[in-house]
């Protein structure tokens, strides 16, 4: 009995350490990943429900590996954010969607909005503000033309410090946004001292809201507590034609999902956009 025992103890820290071997070395692989040239950006249209245009996108990161092959952000993102690497890789990330944004105005695409994932650890470690202003000098672009995604995890952490530099970015002519909206732990009265622009449905909500009478509940109270409160209001995650109409008739402003488009790269967004592509 006891040479079983200890055999089992012996296979547990063997799988442990197996785990946290294969985690350090992703990690390890991450670390190299921006200056390889691993990473890029693709584009996932934002769209009105007004007009159904485009009037913006989201830039999701993407990491290709050589023997890994695409690392989806689910796997990676959370190692970046333990382990600190989301700081310089959240950087990369900045400079990579703006410098696309000045490429787009160059060449004289109709003005957009790209929003760009901010992790809490980036917005909360650094001086955020004087990060943003660096970049927007640095690539030479108005500052309307960028949007920061915050989730609600980042502002519970710590209200007071994440209200003022809101603040500061709003000052700057920099969009903010909520994202994930709905899903996050913190009460709501932080969002009357909050200047940001838009709340972002989350997908978890949308995805169910025409089976569950709970989620359609949901959607529609995010959508009017919302417009009361002066934001506009996002659906991430429409997939079908039924969500879209759905979402249109209880005044959601905007859509974001495979129905009008997967995220696409830079070249495959811009096309999209000079055609004019509407829902
Ligand atoms: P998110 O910010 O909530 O981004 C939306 C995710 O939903 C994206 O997944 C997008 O591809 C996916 N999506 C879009 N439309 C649909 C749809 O109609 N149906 C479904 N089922 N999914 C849809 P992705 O690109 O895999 O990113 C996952 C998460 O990784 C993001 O969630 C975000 O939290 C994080 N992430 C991605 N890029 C970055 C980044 O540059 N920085 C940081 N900090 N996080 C990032
Ligand atoms: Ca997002
Ligand atoms: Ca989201
Ligand atoms: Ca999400």
């Amino acid at each position: 009995a006891k040479e079983l025992g200890r055999s089992n103890y012996q296979f547990f820290t063997c799988e442990m350490s197996e785990r946290t071997q294969q985690r350090v070395e992703l990690e390890t692989r991450l670390r190299g990943a921006a200056a390889a040239g691993q990473l890029r950006l693709v584009y996932q249209p934002k769209v009105s429900l007004d007009d159904g245009r485009i009037i913006g996108c989201e830039a999701l990161l993407r990491w290709h590996h050589p023997e890994l092959g695409l690392v989806p952000p689910g796997h990676f993102i959370p190692i970046a954010e333990e382990s600190g690497l989301i700081v310089a890789i959240g950087d990369w990330v900045l400079r990579a969607a703006c410098a696309q944004a000045r490429a787009w105005m160059d060449a004289g695409l109709p003005p957009i909005c790209v929003a760009v994932n901010v992790s809490a650890l980036q917005f909360l470690q650094q001086d955020v503000v004087a990060w943003v202003t660096r970049i927007l000098e640095e690539v030479g672009i108005p500052p309307g033309w960028l949007e920061l995604e915050l989730t609600e995890s980042l502002i519970a952490q710590d209200i007071e410090k994440v209200t003022i530099a809101i603040d500061q970015l709003k000052g700057l002519g920099v969009k903010l946004s909520i994202d994930d909206f709905g899903i996050g732990y913190s009460s709501l009265s932080y969002l009357k001292r909050f200047r940001v622009d838009t709340l972002k449905i989350d997908q978890s909500f949308v995805r169910n809201m025409l089976v569950e009478a709970e989620d359609s509940t949901i959607v529609r109270a995010v959508i009017s507590l919302a417009h009361n409160l002066n934001f506009r209001v996002i659906a991430e995650g429409v997939e079908t034609e039924q969500h879209c109409h759905f979402l249109r008739a209880h005044g959601c402003d905007e859509i974001q999902g495979y129905y009008f488009s997967r995220p696409v790269t830079a070249p495959e967004f811009e096309a999209m956009h000079r055609q004019g592509k509407r829902l």
